[in-house]
């Protein structure tokens, strides 16, 4: 049996719907909308279509926003100097710093110089501190993790106690689902992470009722080494040459380069067929990402301008 697709466009969508309705009754109440600095420093092709992602929901949800472009060879310190100026700008609302960053930056501490009140990626030590206690409903979080807490909601699976596993540990995605899953005092999954030290993988993934895959390998996980019936997120992105059936890379006609097409970490074709549930690269949780930084970006500026904001709710379902 085929498993059924986590739409993370349609996920999306219905996150925006959502976010139009609070951004319309916002409007009503002030007269100012909060406005993003994006910060990218040098020239990174992949940053570059992230920040045209970012653009084109910016301008659809009219959302003003500034990108701050710094060149490759800035110094620690002129950068520190730019975001202590966007921390104390009245008209700035949220900032965010694209990764990744050239090597003279020590990018965790640059991170750590974003205001916890601005830092709409959550990722500053304050706001992902607060994802450790189970009585705070974050505000903002790492939209990533979060991504993935959307697309394990779209199943509607009672998640209560499920043997789960992580695979990878990043801060940026592993670390921050982990505790996303154990916010429940009652609820909680029972969860595993597996990391490039794992011995024995395939061990853990087989147990998995939930199988979160964050590594960046495509094909690291295969049919063999998943469980019948399991839900399958896969957070990987990966650019892989496209073969034909002799094995030989297919070329592009116009750029006489090999073609190349995006894949998760997960063997879609023989994983699909033995899961219940499965995100698909592209549209899965990459499609659901962007719109969570609107949904963390409007939580701070509701909050600054004193409106109650009820943070995320990592095991309830959406409305
Ligand atoms: P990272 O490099 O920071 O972390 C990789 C993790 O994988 C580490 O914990 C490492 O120990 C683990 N790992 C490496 N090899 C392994 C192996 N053989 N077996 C088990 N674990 C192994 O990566 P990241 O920033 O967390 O990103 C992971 C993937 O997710 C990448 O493909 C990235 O492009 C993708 N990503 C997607 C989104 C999205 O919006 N969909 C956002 C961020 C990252």
């Amino acid at each position: 049996m085929s498993a059924q697709i986590i739409d993370g466009v349609l996920i999306a969508q219905k996150i925006k719907e959502e976010l139009k309705c609070q951004i319309e009754s916002l409007k009503k109440k002030t007269e100012k909308m909060p406005k993003v600095a994006s910060i990218i420093v040098g020239e990174n092709p992949a940053t570059k279509v992230y920040i045209k992602n970012q653009c084109k929901i910016f301008d659809e949800l009219k959302i003003p926003y500034e990108i701050v472009e710094l060149k490759n060879d800035v110094s620690e310190s002129e950068l520190v100097k730019k975001i202590e100026g966007l921390n104390v700008d009245g008209d700035i609302s949220g900032i965010m710093l694209n990764l990744p960053l050239p090597p003279q930056i020590n990018s965790r501490k640059i991170q750590n110089k974003i205001l916890p009140a601005k830092d709409i990626e959550g990722v500053t030590v304050e706001n992902l501190g607060k994802l450790v206690y189970s009585e705070i409903n974050p505000i903002v979080a790492p939209c990533t993790a979060l991504s993935v807490i959307e697309c394990l909601k779209e199943t509607k699976v009672d998640l209560k106690g499920r043997e789960t596993v992580i695979v990878g540990h990043s801060e940026i995605v592993g670390k921050p689902v982990l505790l996303m899953l154990l916010s429940s005092l009652t609820n909680s999954v029972t969860p595993t992470v597996c990391h490039i030290a794992t011995n024995n993988l395939s061990g853990h993934t087989k147990k998995a009722d939930i199988l979160i895959v964050a590594v960046g390998k495509a094909g690291l996980i295969n049919g063999e080494m998943v469980k019948d019936d399991s839900i399958i997120i896969d957070v990987g992105i990966n650019r892989i040459k496209i073969f034909d059936d002799n094995g030989t890379a297919i070329i592009d006609d116009k750029t006489g380069k090999p073609k190349t097409k995006l894949v998760g970490d997960v063997d879609y074709d023989s994983v699909s067929q033995k899961a219940s549930f499965i995100t698909p690269v592209p549209g899965g949780v990459g499609s659901v990402t962007t719109i969570l930084l609107i949904k963390n970006l409007l939580n701070l500026f509701k909050l600054h301008i004193g409106e109650e904001v009820e943070g995320y709710k990592f095991y309830e379902s959406r409305s």
